[in-house]
């Protein structure tokens, strides 16, 4: 289980182990009482080369691990929320994607996921355009340049 808090990835790159995690307050799936720390696992971020450390924990009730993601990102890509949406935004205002460190086959894969996506859950504000599409997306808890499954 994923849980997303604000974090500080600089000060996680920095401090690594010591950095001090919040901890949820119960578990997250039976409402344990309390979870216990469950070591770590390590995960790559662009504006890092060295993989990070994020903390997880494990509920000794139910047997759920919780791990805690930044909520700048989201699950399982490499690149900030911010990031994507301001990459999103100069290739639909301007037409072209701006100049940047990350691989152009990345960034047409976000905008034909988004587009997909759009087509797929919102057929009825099409005409809006895509990048309000993105922030529809986001409310209805998707996450909006994943790949249509
Ligand atoms: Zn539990």
């Amino acid at each position: 289980m994923i849980w997303q808090v604000p974090v500080n990835l600089k000060q996680i790159h920095d401090q690594g182990r010591d950095y001090p995690w919040p901890r949820p307050d119960c578990c997250m799936r039976c409402r344990n009482w309390r979870v216990w720390g469950h070591g770590f696992v390590s995960r790559y971020f662009d504006e890092f080369d060295e993989a990070l450390l994020l903390k997880c924990y494990r509920c000794p009730l139910c047997g759920c691990v919780i791990t805690v993601r930044p909520a700048s990102h989201f699950p399982r890509i490499r690149s900030s929320r911010q990031t994507i949406f301001s990459h999103l935004q100069q290739r639909i205002s301007r037409g072209r994607w701006p100049p940047s460190p990350l691989a152009r086959s990345c960034l047409r894969h976000w905008l034909n996921n988004l587009r997909r996506r759009i087509m797929a859950h919102l057929t009825s504000l099409w005409g809006l355009g895509v990048l309000a599409g993105f922030e529809e997306l986001l409310l209805r808890g998707q996450i909006p340049v994943a790949r249509v499954s």
